[in-house]
């Protein structure tokens, strides 16, 4: 199951997508930068997104305008 998340940053346009999809997920730094923030994750990928967030997290992707959300079945670090 891909169930760790992270945000290529470098991608992201901030336009707060997949806050409003999954605003336990992602959030928006003060520059408008999406980052994970489920469990205290800082974006790092490490936290597996719980089973009940998984459809959240799907629209989340499929909102996103760069492709820029990285969903994995391990962690990221
Ligand atoms: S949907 Fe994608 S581009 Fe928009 S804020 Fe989120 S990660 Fe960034």
């Amino acid at each position: 199951m891909n169930n760790f998340a992270s945000v290529s940053q470098e991608s992201c346009i901030a336009c707060g997508a997949c806050n409003s999809a999954a605003p336990e997920i992602f959030d928006l730094d003060d520059n408008g930068i999406a980052e994970v923030i489920y469990g205290g994750d800082s974006n790092r990928g490490i936290t597996a997104i719980a089973k009940e967030l998984l459809e959240e997290l799907q629209e989340a992707i499929e909102s996103c305008p760069t492709n820029c959300i990285q969903l994995s079945a391990v962690p990221f670090a």
